[in-house]
C-alpha cells in the first residue's frame, strides 16, 4: 500500500487543478482514480475533492477495509450500497459546480442529476486524474520495474518447459500460475499466447490448439504487483523457423528500436508512433501494422499517454509507456515486440530485461 505521505499531495494537486477545469469540486467515481487518490482498493466507493474538502464513502462491506486503506485526510462515510442515491451528503455546502468523470455511465449521470438539488450543477471534467496518473512518481516507477522483473522471470520459467506440443491455453495457464507463484496479485490481463496464423490477430485469446514446430508464437503478458501493471510481448520461435519469419522478426525489431530511440521527454507521441511505423511502412508492410506503437501503463493496463498516429499528447518525464510495433500477416503469422519503459528527460529507461534476439525454444 502507498503510504499516506505519498498519497495526500495527489488530492491536493487534484483540488488545485479544479478551477482551471471549470469545477468547484470533483466527484471521483472511477475506481482506479479512487485508488490513486485515496488508497482504497474495493469495488464500491466514491470520493469528493474540493479545496479544503475531502470526503470518501463506501458501503458496509468495505467499511473496515476503508478504515485501513483510505488516506485519513478524507472524512469517511458509510452510505447505502447504492452510493449515488446519497451523494449530496458527500458534497460541500452551498452553490457549486460538481465535476464528474467521463467514465461515469450515462444512466448514473441521469440518476445523479435527478437526485441532486438545484444548488449543485454537474459539469464534465475529463482526464484530470488520468493526466496526473500518467506521470509516475519514483516509487510508482519502482513498482512497475518490480512487476516487469517478475513477469520476465515467469516467462523464463515457462519457456524452460518448452512450447512445441503444448497448447496455447496450457502455456498461458502456466504463465499465469508462475506470475502468481512469484508474488503477482494477478496477471495485468489475460495473457496472449498465439501460434502461427493465430499470431496475426493482435488480441488473440489462447486456444486449445497445439503449438507446432516451426511456428512463431506471440506471447503478450504482464504481472500486477502492488496495483501496478507490467506489459511485455515477445515473439518466440518454436523450433527453427523459415527465412521469411526471421526477416519479419528483424524488421519488427528494427521498428521497435527506432520507436525506443524516439522516446524521450518533449517528443510528440505521434512522432514516436511514426518512428516505428515508418520503418515498417518503408519495408512495404504498412498495412500489416494496424495499431498504435504503444500506450501508457500504470494502475491500469492501458492509460495515458497513447502513442498513436492521431495522438496530440507530448511525452513527459515520468510517463510509463510501451513500445510495441508489430507486423501481422493474415493467415500466415504475426510478430510483435514490446518493452515497457519510463520516459526520462534525456531518453528512456527500459524496464523489460528479456532479450530481443529471436529466441528459439
Ligand atoms: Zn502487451
Ligand atoms: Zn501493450
Amino acid at each position: 500500500m502507498s503510504s499516506v505521505a505519498t498519497i495526500t499531495p495527489r488530492a491536493d494537486r487534484a483540488a488545485e487543478a479544479l478551477a482551471a477545469a471549470g469545477a468547484d469540486a470533483l466527484l471521483v467515481s472511477d475506481l482506479i482514480n479512487l485508488r490513486y487518490l485515496t488508497g482504497f482498493v474495493g469495488t464500491n466507493g466514491l470520493a469528493v475533492i474540493a479545496p479544503e474538502w475531502r470526503t470518501f464513502a463506501t458501503d458496509f462491506r468495505y467499511v473496515s477495509q476503508a478504515a485501513e486503506q483510505v488516506d485519513p485526510a478524507f472524512e469517511r462515510q458509510e452510505l447505502p450500497r447504492d452510493l449515488v442515491s446519497a451523494v449530496e451528503g458527500l458534497v460541500p455546502p452551498g452553490q457549486l459546480r460538481l465535476g464528474f468523470e467521463s467514465s461515469l455511465p450515462f444512466r448514473i449521470y441521469e440518476r445523479l442529476r435527478s437526485a441532486l438539488p438545484d444548488r449543485i450543477e454537474l459539469v464534465p471534467v475529463d482526464g484530470l486524474i488520468e493526466a496526473m496518473r500518467a506521470v509516475k512518481e519514483p516509487h510508482e516507477a519502482e513498482r512497475m520495474q518490480a512487476a516487469a522483473a517478475l513477469a520476465d522471470a515467469a516467462l523464463g520459467e515457462v519457456l524452460g518447459n518448452g512450447l512445441i506440443g503444448r497448447t496455447e491455453q496450457e502455456v498461458a495457464l502456466e504463465l499465469e500460475f508462475e506470475m502468481r507463484r512469484l508474488g503477482a496479485e494477478r496477471p495485468s490481463f489475460e495473457p496472449v499466447v498465439a501460434a502461427g496464423a493465430h499470431g496475426a490477430l493482435p488480441h488473440a485469446s489462447p486456444r486449445a490448439v497445439t503449438i507446432e514446430r516451426g511456428q512463431m508464437v506471440v506471447i503478450d503478458w504482464g504481472a500486477q504487483l502492488d496495483g501496478y501493471c507490467s506489459d511485455c510481448t515477445r515473439t518466440i520461435a518454436a523450433g527453427p523457423v523459415g527465412a521469411r519469419e526471421q526477416e519479419i522478426y528483424a524488421l519488427v525489431l528494427e521498428a521497435q528500436l527506432a520507436g525506443l530511440d524516439a522516446t524521450r521527454a518533449g517528443t510528440a507521441c505521434a512522432d514516436v508512433d511514426a518512428a516505428g511505423r515508418d520503418v515498417i511502412a518503408a519495408a512495404g508492410h504498412g498495412e500489416h501494422f494496424g495499431h498504435g506503437v504503444g500506450h501508457g501503463v500504470g494502475l491500469d493496463i492501458h492509460e495515458e499517454p497513447r502513442l498513436t498516429q492521431t495522438s496530440e499528447s507530448t511525452l513527459e518525464a515520468g510517463n510509463a509507456v510501451t513500445i510495441e510495433p508489430g507486423v501481422y500477416l493474415p493467415g500466415d503469422f504475426g510478430v510483435r515486440i514490446e518493452d515497457l519503459v519510463i520516459v526520462t528527460t534525456d531518453g528512456r529507461e527500459i524496464l523489460t530485461s528479456m532479450s530481443k534476439e529471436l529466441t528459439v525454444v
